[in-house]
This record gives structure tokens, sequence and C-alpha cells, in this order.
């Protein structure tokens, strides 16, 4: 046999393996269908489950239904064949002082718990006490060095109380060349403003509120304001700032007037990089009364091993947790998350089964992991990712899934995050294989890809994505689809009435989301590459300091 000819039959040999690989993922893939799907919404948006609040028996039943899944379908627990691993938790329900006033160099003003601002403490502790701490103005309390930016470079917040602005300065001035422009970077979160003011030593930090830069309005807050849940931290939290809070836009205005400084010049101020943090020279005393409920919560973890590359994983996560059941809403308490996040799992179990047929097993691991408590601050995720199976440097990607809406087919594919990672180039050559495009989120502004817990992975530099069909429904268009997920965002969210209704839904967008989903994974599970976050990513830094180790 010459050279060319041996070649050649190589070549034939490969695309014959390659075929058969190909063939054997579209054959697990075709598994994957609405009958099935629809079953596990049914199920674990039933009012038995009682809507899914950890610490209940709703989480009793939620857990054990998908183990028991997984278990039909072959997979095993992700812990020597255990399902569970236990999240060690504290629920904390708040009672702050119902006003507090302050002494400000033109008079007194006194303030309202919950109608000008919220606090609570991460501190586990039954009480919490400030006294007579300075409180200043540190403009969007941001440092960041990759934009020239430093909101603390001429104050020492030690022991004070810092008032932040929501958002960050792109999206106040509009200005592209400022930050990311109008899309909300991680520096625009309250979480990053909580967590910058503590690095700064900060006593207390309020972030100060407006409907248009927060992204939502302030009933939000107030209505999850009594309560919180959080990981039982060996410190009692105690290296977090033991004030964390907001503060209206309206109340913040009322303060700095009284203590003879102008608001809006200094907000204005705030969107140039030679902003300079202040004193309002007038200080805060409040009290934080915090009654604690150590419990353990669970998060069900399934395996794959991978064939040849079994210390290196993909992720795919889904939230497992809801409200539970709360204050009535047309004669309905319980809050059912049929579509937040019922549907969401149902397509996670989906594309587990698809891997389940599978007759060649992945080369890299593939792990599916139900978290516990997304909803009170992603709890469950952000606890895996610390201990999780893998460390972060050999998890190749996070796969997230929230919010499936069972309208029917989709033509996009919306990545929240989108221009984030390389991964957006896996989205993009799965999408056109069912005849689907990709698209940007459509309101960057609002920061949706700090919002789920592919964003507990991001922070620990794992590459993750968000994606679904959400823009362009096939049969019915742009404009209809905007209609639907306008009415869900008003009407459903959050609320009783995120019911399933087998007359009404229709899941085979949800199907088609699952399959997107496999092919993606099965993709990362069978190459050796790893994808990298881009160029302007906040998590980029964070990957390359962890693949160094
Ligand atoms: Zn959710």
């Amino acid at each position: 046999m010459n050279i060319l000819s041996k070649l050649i039959s190589c070549s034939i040999i490969l695309t014959a393996i390659s075929c058969s690989n190909k063939d054997q993922a579209l054959e697990a893939e075709n598994a994957i269908n609405a009958k099935d799907l629809e079953k596990h919404v049914i199920v674990l948006s039933s009012d038995e489950f009682q809507g899914r609040k950890p610490f209940t028996v709703g989480e009793e039943k939620s857990t054990q239904y998908i183990a028991d899944e997984f278990k039909k379908l072959g997979i095993e627990g992700g812990f020597n064949g255990n399902y569970f691993q236990d999240v060690p938790a504290v629920e904390l329900n708040y009672s702050p002082d119902k006003s507090i006033t302050i002494n400000a160099k033109n008079g007194e003003i006194t303030l309202e718990n919950t109608k000008d601002y919220i606090a609570k403490t991460p501190h586990l502790k039954d009480s919490v006490e400030i006294k007579n701490a300075e409180i200043v103005f540190a403009g969007y309390g941001i440092v960041a060095p990759e934009y020239g930016w430093d909101d603390y470079k001429n104050i020492d917040a030690k022991g004070k109380i810092v008032l932040v602005l929501v958002n960050d300065p792109g999206f106040a001035t509009q200005n592209k060349e400022l930050f990311k422009g109008n899309a909300m970077t991680y520096y625009g979160r309250w979480s990053y403003k909580y967590e910058e003011a503590a690095r700064q030593g900060a006593k207390g930090v309020l972030v100060i509120h407006s409907d248009k830069a927060a992204g939502y309005g302030w009933e939000v807050l107030t209505n999850t304001s009594a309560s919180g849940i959080s990981i039982q931290a060996k410190d009692g939290n105690a290296q977090k700032c033991a004030l964390e809070g907001w503060i209206t836009d309206i109340a913040a205005k009322k303060l700095f007037e009284k203590s003879g400084l102008d608001f809006d010049a200094l907000t204005k101020k705030a969107t140039a990089a030679d902003f300079e943090a202040l004193s309002l020279n007038c200080n805060l005393n409040l009290t934080i009364k915090t009654k604690l409920k150590f419990a353990n919560s669970k998060n069900v973890v399934a395996i794959i091993k991978g064939t040849k590359r079994p210390d290196e994983c993909i992720v795919y996560s889904a939230h497992w947790d809801h409200f539970g059941i709360g204050p009535k809403q047309n004669g309905d308490s319980i809050y059912n998350g049929a579509i937040d996040n019922g549907t969401a799992l149902g397509a996670m179990l989906e594309t587990a089964k698809a891997f389940s047929k599978l007759k060649t097993k992945p080369e890299r691991s593939i792990v599916f992991i139900a978290v516990t408590a997304e909803e009170t601050g992603m709890i469950g995720s952000k606890y895996y990712v610390e201990n999780g199976l893998f460390p972060p440097e050999k998890t190749i990607a996070n796969l997230n899934y929230e919010l499936l809406l069972p309208i029917g087919k989709m033509k996009d594919v919306t990545i929240t995050g989108f221009g984030q990672s390389e991964l957006d180039v896996y989205v993009e050559q799965a999408a056109k294989e069912q005849d689907r495009y990709i698209a940007d989120e459509p309101f960057p502004e609002n920061g949706m890809y700090f919002r789920s817990d592919h964003f507990s992975f991001a922070q620990a530099g794992i590459p993750s994505l968000f994606i679904k069909g959400w823009q362009d429904s096939r049969e019915n268009g742009k404009e209809w689809a905007k209609d639907q997920i306008n009415n869900y965002w008003a009407n459903t969210y959050h609320k009783p009435t995120d019911e399933y209704n087998p007359e009404t839904a229709d899941l085979s967008g949800c199907v088609e989301d699952a399959k997107l989903f496999f092919k993606i994974g099965y993709k990362l599970a069978n190459e050796t590459t790893i994808p990298k976050w881009n160029e302007k990513s906040e998590f980029k830094a964070i990957r390359e300091k962890s693949m160094a180790k």
C-alpha cells in the first residue's frame, strides 16, 4: 500500500467513526420528547409539592423525585453513588429598627423601614448594632483597574457606612466607551457593591435604588426583605459588612439635601473616573435583630463518568427550589413555579436521558445538578462550586436551564451574556443545526447574566451559558413572542399563577432547547478544547488565575 492509499483508507476509517458517533448522538438526542418532559413538569409543579420551598416537605418531595429519575436513567449519584449533597444553610428572619433618625448639618431626617430603606445583615448573630457610623458617598462603589476606575481612591471606608449608586457609569451615561455602555457589567450589581464595600472594610453598605438603573421596582426588594438564606459560614460571615441594604433614590436625595449636598450634581460627577468620594458628615445608628434557623438543604447531583478524560467535566444545572406557600393572590397561595423552574428541570432530565442513551459514553464527565435556594441568593450553586465534585479548573463549562417558556418552537436562541465567552460559537453551531439563529438578550441593562445559577460558576471563572428560545416564535413571530414574555413578567413571574396547564402549554420549544443543550454538551464532552472567556469579560482574569494552579 502506498502512502496515498494509506492516507485515503485512514481518512475513510476516520470518517466512518465520526459518522457513527454522529448517528448515535442523533439517536440519543431523539429520545428527548414532550410527553416525558411534561410528566416531570406536572409532578414538580403539582400542589402536592407545595411550591418546592427549601426546608419544607416540598424540598423532600422535589429532591427525592429528581434523584429517583436519575436512578431510573441509570445515571449514578455524584457522591459515591449518593445523589444528595447537604448544603449547610441558615434561614435568617430580620427585624430591623422601624425607623432611623439621622442628625445632618441642616437638621434631622427620619427614614422608615421598607418605605425608605431595607436593612439586612449577613452576620449569623441574634443582633447587629451600628453605632455612630459615619456615612460616606462612594459614587458607584466600583474598583475596576481594567477601566482605570477606583471610587474608593481617596477615602478610608473602614468602619463607615457607604452609600453607592446601583448599576454602572456606562448605563448612566449611555456612553459605549464607558464600561460596557448600556449593558450592565458585574460592577453594576448590588452583590458586587456589597463585596467591594466589605473588601474596603466598611461597616455597612446601602445601595441607592432607582427603577431604571436597578431593572426592577422597589417592591421587588421589599417583598423579600424580611428574610434570607445563607450558607453556614465558619466565621459567621464576619468578613462581610454588618449592614447590607438599600435606600430609595428619593430618600437618598433628602438625606443629601439635609447634609447640604446636591444629589443630582454628585451622581453626575460619579460618572467620571476623577470623582472623589466624600463624607455626608453625619452618622448612622441602627439595630437589626435576627432569628436564625440552622438546617441543611440539598443539592441533587448525578454523574456520567468520562471514558477518556474523567477528571474533566461539563456541568448542567437547574434550580429545584421556588417560593413555597406565600401570600394569597386570587384565592391561591401555592407558588407552584411551573416555568420557574419546572420546565427547566424537565428539560435537564430529558437532556440527561439523551446522555444515558449513548452507546459510547462521552470522553469528559457529565455532571447534572439540581440546586437549592436559587431564589434566595443562589446559595446551592455557590455551595456546589466551592465544594464540588471537580475543582473549577477541571470544570470546562456550565450550561444552566432557567425559565423555559412552554409557548412552542422558537427561531432564536437568546444568549444572556452574549459576547462573554467562546461558548457562544458552540451555541451558534448547535442552533444552526436546528435552523435557528443566535440573538443577544433584549435588555442587557437588567443584568440578567448575574441573576441565575450559571453566575455562581462564572464567579469561579468557569465559562457559563444561560440560553433559551425567547424572542421569535416560529409560528407567530416576534411581536407575539414579546407579548407572551411581557405577560409572563407581569402576571405569572414569582406568583401563584405560575402553574402548568396541559391544555394551553406547548412544550415543543422546550424539547428543542433540551436537544440544543445536549448538542452543545456532547460536543464539549468529546473534544480536548477548553473554551475561554473573551477579552473584555469580567471573568477572564479569574479563570486564568485558577488555570495557572
Ligand atoms: Zn428561576
